[in-house]
């Protein structure tokens, strides 16, 4: 298998640090809104590197935080006038939410930055033992110049980037003793979260979050560690320079990063206005057809979302589904129980389409191509499954197109259609919990419509609801 490296600028085998184990970290979102699409593509594509790694009989062992303590999350709170916890529980059970419609896995662990301070102060204090920190009136930052290493992630000339932030620091910045040093603790402002340390009451800075994290839950060497593009630098490197001077190891051996998702060719924006959440999306699609969409494309390949190619991907993950669903219809009715001479034979074929897949998927988890194996798949399915095919022929096309959609994370059985007057009185029993003021129960019940690929939408004229 495999597997590009930022590190190294190249496809390398992957080896794991422990045969038959994988341990993944990838960093999650900060929670002070919904998920936009944008965070989605890691999560999608990381969940897929996932599976597939299961799917060739590794455990993974994958490890996900929320930063749920950041400046944009106690901006809501105070704009809501609540408190940061509440407006990080709130979106972590939506991301939650999300993230089973598009049928990602939960993590093995999704620890939140909040729960991990105490660990984050021990490796702070480590770091300024062993010479790699400096505080400076309550602030501790990390002395970048100490690590020798630094940059190697991102393959930045140091020079360039130190005289561009020169340029840019900002006052309270000048203490430190070098501008591409960064913040590891800074004491608290009026009105913000803080907790206890030796420097000052305050909080972590970002970074030492996903050092402490991926060291408490998966050890001081991990595998592969991941994240969108943008967080090579200076996220990751930051991280690369506190575990490995915290440890004394290597820190990641792989480190993979998905290109951006844009919008209608533009970078998704809030000042642009051409921001699209995942629950948006939700109103109008299922969310399988949004995880169909993510891997059309290779995932460091950079991939425009636009209703053209949502549609298109609607009209692909259908093929799948119909060929599913044409099959279980046969299935209904085939008299014959074993396979023919000839079925045997055509059986034995489709291993080209696995193999197609799992080409593909080993070449850097290529999930287009993998799923141009699937189309094919569906293409002999459809030509030659017939009215006189035997069940064990139906049956074994069935297994196979449905086990490689699901190592993709595509559900393709279709669900029981259900009846309007169904759907109407769950809209009623909707409605009345509303009244009622008892949302829980309210949005239980839109989910649970939801999960039936009945999308609900609320209008000056009352509830409409169409199916995905
Ligand atoms: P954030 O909440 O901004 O820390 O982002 C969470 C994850 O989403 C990180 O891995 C980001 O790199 C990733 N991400 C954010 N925006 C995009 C985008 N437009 N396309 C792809 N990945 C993104
Ligand atoms: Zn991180």
């Amino acid at each position: 298998m495999k597997v590009f490296n930022t590190l190294t600028k190249k496809k390398e085998e992957f080896i794991p640090l422990e045969e038959g184990k994988v341990k993944m970290y990838v960093c999650g979102p900060t929670v002070y809104n919904y998920i936009h699409i944008g965070n989605a593509r890691p999560m999608i594509v990381f969940d897929t590197v996932r599976r597939y790694f299961e799917y060739k009989g590794y455990e993974v062992n994958y490890v996900s935080n929320f930063t749920d303590v950041d400046d944009k999350i106690i901006n809501k709170a105070i704009e809501e006038g609540v408190s940061a916890q509440e407006v990080a529980r709130r979106y972590i059970a939506e991301c939650k939410k999300d993230m089973e419609g598009m049928n990602v896995l939960p993590a093995t662990t999704h620890p939140l930055a909040t729960e991990e301070i105490c660990g984050m102060v021990e490796m702070i204090q480590e770091l300024i033992d062993k010479g790699y920190a400096y505080e400076k009136n309550g602030t501790v930052y990390y002395r970048t110049r100490k690590f020798a290493e630094y940059g190697k992630l991102s393959h930045k000339n140091l020079d360039d980037l130190r005289s561009g932030e020169r340029s840019l620091l900002v006052t309270g910045e000048d203490e430190k003793e070098d501008p591409l040093d960064f913040v590891l603790w800074k004491p608290k402002k009026e009105g913000e979260p803080a907790w206890q340390s030796p420097w000052s009451d305050g909080r972590p800075g970002w970074h030492i979050e996903c050092s402490v994290m991926a060291k408490k839950y998966l050890g001081e060497e991990i595998d592969i560690h991941a994240g969108g593009e943008d967080l090579v630098f200076p996220h990751h490197e930051n991280e690369i320079a506190q575990s490995e001077a915290a440890n004394g190891k290597p820190f990641a051996r792989y480190w993979m990063h998905n290109a951006f998702l844009n919008i209608d060719n533009r970078k998704m924006s809030k000042s642009l206005g051409n921001f699209r959440t995942v629950r948006e999306i939700s109103e109008q699609y299922n969310l399988q057809v949004l995880r169909f969409f993510m891997l059309s494309a290779h995932y460091r390949s950079p991939l425009n979302f636009s209703a053209e190619l949502m549609e298109a991907s609607k009209s692909g993950l259908e093929r799948i589904v119909n060929a599913v669903d044409s099959l279980k219809y046969l299935l209904g009715s085939a008299k014959q129980e074993e396979m023919t001479a000839e079925e045997q034979e055509k059986a034995a074929k489709t291993e080209e389409f696995v193999r197609k897949f799992e080409d593909a998927m080993d070449d850097d988890f290529n999930t287009a191509d993998a799923v141009a194996a699937i189309f094919d798949l569906v293409k002999y399915a459809n030509t030659t499954a017939a009215g006189e095919s035997s069940r064990a022929y139906l049956q074994s096309l069935l297994n196979l197109i449905v086990r490689l959609s699901g190592v993709l994370g595509l559900k393709v059985e279709k669900q029981e259609e259900m009846l309007d007057e169904e759907i109407e009185k769950m809209i009623e029993e909707r409605q009345a919990a509303r009244k009622a003021k008892d949302f829980a129960k309210a949005d239980a019940i839109r989910d649970a419509l939801l999960e039936k690929g009945i999308i609900l939408k609320d209008t000056r004229e009352g509830v409409q609801w169409k199916k995905a």
